[in-house]
């Protein structure tokens, strides 16, 4: 089944009681019990709810694996991954990592006895220095947040199995309609729902997609063990968002590579960060394992000056100042400000998040309109 089915159809059948073709929301916590122990395959909504099984049988589907589990954020997925591990071992990750997984690892699994290695992954090589008989993880983001880095998924695969050690890629940038990590090797692919997947701004949740029946099993046990499930409602929502992932993915390509375009033949403006652009270190790679760039565009201006981009942000009126990403309307950040906030200037300068850069998660609206709406704001300072 091609992609563009499979997002309508992929796991998905008419509601068995009623044929209804949309799943519908199953907002029950128990289900009746003929006997004890005899039930129709639902005993109690955190194990399981048939409106999570279905999004759960979307997700595997559409990423070209074998299980899904859906989580209550995407934060709720990467701590279940997490949890497969014990004290003493470690985890080599990404080092342009999203905020919340990198708080998330330093401030509540580090005190659990993990250990994290935060490294720049351009060339994966970098990653056999710190690996050891510890080593039971590698995560890797890519693109990267917020400067639209570009990891080699096969290469990092191998260097994983050598190890014997799992690959678990963040895939929420690209989404499985750009990239597959799951066909590139790696062992877990993780998702925060709560973008492009959900892609309307209106939810928080999270995602994991396996091949391996014993991965699974141990992923399912966390996840009722510890219980931070989709509820039926937010199920439903991502289903639906699922349904036009190829639609907006398509959008958000096209306004994606027209800002771009334009911003870097700005006169005001001095890095585009856009992995479609030749000049893109890894260029060659996103071409690789991508279908196309995807909606995320970061920029930097000529004069680095923390006043004058705030003069940009606030100027723009299509483009929202706001957290997240990946939803249909236009969305701008000041990652020094906002999502990086918490990292001291001169670790953040080092990735490349000055006081400049401006992030835009690029919408579904009207090209012409986003264009000019940058125009405007650029105009000003
Ligand atoms: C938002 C995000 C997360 C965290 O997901 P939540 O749904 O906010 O918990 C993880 N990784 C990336 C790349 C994200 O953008």
């Amino acid at each position: 089944m091609d992609f563009n089915t499979k997002v309508i159809h992929g796991g998905q059948e008419p509601d068995p009681s009623t044929g209804a073709i949309m799943t519908p929301i199953y907002q029950t916590s128990t289900f009746a019990q003929s006997s004890p122990g005899i039930d129709k395959g639902y005993e109690y909504s955190r194990t399981a709810n048939p409106t999570r099984t279905a999004l759960e049988n979307s997700l595997a589907s559409i990423e070209n694996g074998n299980y899904g589990l859906a989580f209550a954020s995407g934060v709720a997925a990467i701590d279940a991954v997490l949890k497969m591990l014990n004290p003493g071992d470690e985890v080599i990750s990404t080092n342009d990592l999203y905020g919340g997984t990198f708080r998330l690892f330093t401030k509540i699994f580090q005190k659990y006895g993990i250990k994290f290695h935060f490294v720049g992954m351009g060339k994966p090589d970098k990653i056999k220095e710190f690996i050891n008989k510890h080593t039971k993880m590698i995560w890797v983001e890519t693109p990267t947040n917020p400067m639209l880095n570009i990891i080699d998924i096969e290469k990092v695969s191998e260097i994983a199995k050598n190890h014997d050690s799992l690959l678990i890629v963040d895939n929420t940038f690209a989404t499985p309609y750009l990239q597959n990590p799951l066909d590139l090797g790696a062992d877990i692919v993780m998702h925060s729902a709560t973008k492009y997947l959900g892609g309307h701004s209106d939810l928080v949740a999270g995602a994991l997609v396996v091949k391996n029946k014993n991965l699974a099993d141990e992923l399912y046990f966390i996840q009722n063990s510890t219980g931070a499930i989709c509820g039926p409602m937010d199920s439903f929502l991502v289903l639906r968002g699922i349904k036009t992932l190829h639609l907006r993915m398509q959008r958000h390509c096209e306004n994606g590579r027209a800002i771009a375009e334009f911003l870097s033949s700005h006169p005001k403006v001095d890095n585009v960060y856009w992995p479609g652009f030749k000049t893109h270190p890894n260029h060659n790679i996103a071409v690789k394992q991508m279908k196309n760039f995807g909606g995320m565009v970061s920029f930097t201006l000529k004069d680095n000056n923390y006043k004058k981009a705030v003069k940009v942000l606030e100027n723009l009126r299509i483009f929202t100042l706001a957290e997240s990403l990946g939803g249909v309307e236009s969305l701008s950040g000041h990652p020094a400000s906002m999502s990086h906030g918490a990292i001291p200037k001169k670790e953040r300068e080092k990735i490349g998040i000055i006081d400049s850069l401006i992030r835009l998660s690029v919408g579904v609206e009207s090209k012409k309109d986003l264009i000019k709406d940058l125009e405007k704001a650029l105009k000003l300072i």
